[in-house]
C-alpha cells in the first residue's frame, strides 16, 4: 500500500442516513466500528437523534454488530451510549490502532469484515487503514463555528479529490 492510500476512504457517503442498511450485508460487513462526534451526532447534541438512532437500529437489526470508538472522553461516550448499549472505547487516540484492535478483539471480529465508520480522514480513515479494515468516510455534521475543525477540512480535501478521481465521482453517495 502506498503512503496516500492510508488517507483514502474506501467509501464516502454524504451522511450516515444515505447508508442503507443492506449495505453492509452486500458488502461483508458484520462489524461496524462507528466514530461518534460529527458522525452520528453534533458535539452540542448529548445523544443521537432520532432518524439516527432508527438508523443505528435498523443496521443492528440487519445482523451487524455495531461498537462506539471515540476520541473524546468517557463521560461524552457513556451518555451518547446510554441509548445503545453497544461496546464502546473512549479517548480511543486515533489514529493510533491499539483501542481499535481491543474492540475489535472484544467483539470477536475479523478484519475482512469489519469496517470504521467515521467523519474524519486524519483519525477515522487513517486508524481503519493502519489496522488493516475497511474505512467508510460521512461528511462532517456539522464544522460551524469550528476553526480547528474547518483547517483539518482544508488538509483533508487533496485526498477526497484522489477519491473521486480514482472512484470517478464528483460527489459523496
Ligand atoms: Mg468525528
Amino acid at each position: 500500500m502506498k503512503l496516500k492510500d492510508y488517507f483514502i476512504p474506501d467509501i464516502y457517503f454524504a451522511s450516515v442516513l444515505r447508508i442503507k442498511p443492506e449495505y453492509f450485508a452486500e458488502n461483508n460487513i458484520k462489524f461496524l466500528i462507528c466514530d461518534i462526534d460529527n458522525t452520528l451526532a453534533t458535539y452540542e447534541s448529548r445523544v443521537a437523534d432520532k432518524e439516527r438512532r432508527d438508523w443505528l437500529d435498523r443496521v443492528e437489526s440487519s445482523g451487524v454488530r455495531i461498537a462506539f470508538i471515540s476520541n473524546n472522553g468517557p463521560r461524552r461516550v457513556y451518555t451518547f451510549n446510554t441509548m445503545h448499549g453497544y461496546l464502546t472505547e473512549s479517548r480511543a487516540g486515533k489514529p493510533f490502532t491499539r483501542k481499535l484492535k481491543r474492540l475489535m478483539k472484544q467483539m470477536e471480529a475479523v478484519p475482512e469484515q469489519t469496517a470504521v465508520l467515521g467523519d474524519q480522514i486524519f483519525t477515522d480513515v487513517l486508524c481503519a487503514k493502519l489496522a488493516g479494515i475497511r474505512a467508510i468516510l460521512v461528511r462532517s455534521m456539522d464544522v460551524t463555528g469550528k476553526p480547528f475543525l474547518k483547517m483539518k477540512k482544508f488538509f483533508e480535501r487533496r485526498f477526497i479529490e484522489e477519491y473521486h478521481k480514482r472512484t470517478n465521482t464528483n460527489w459523496p453517495e
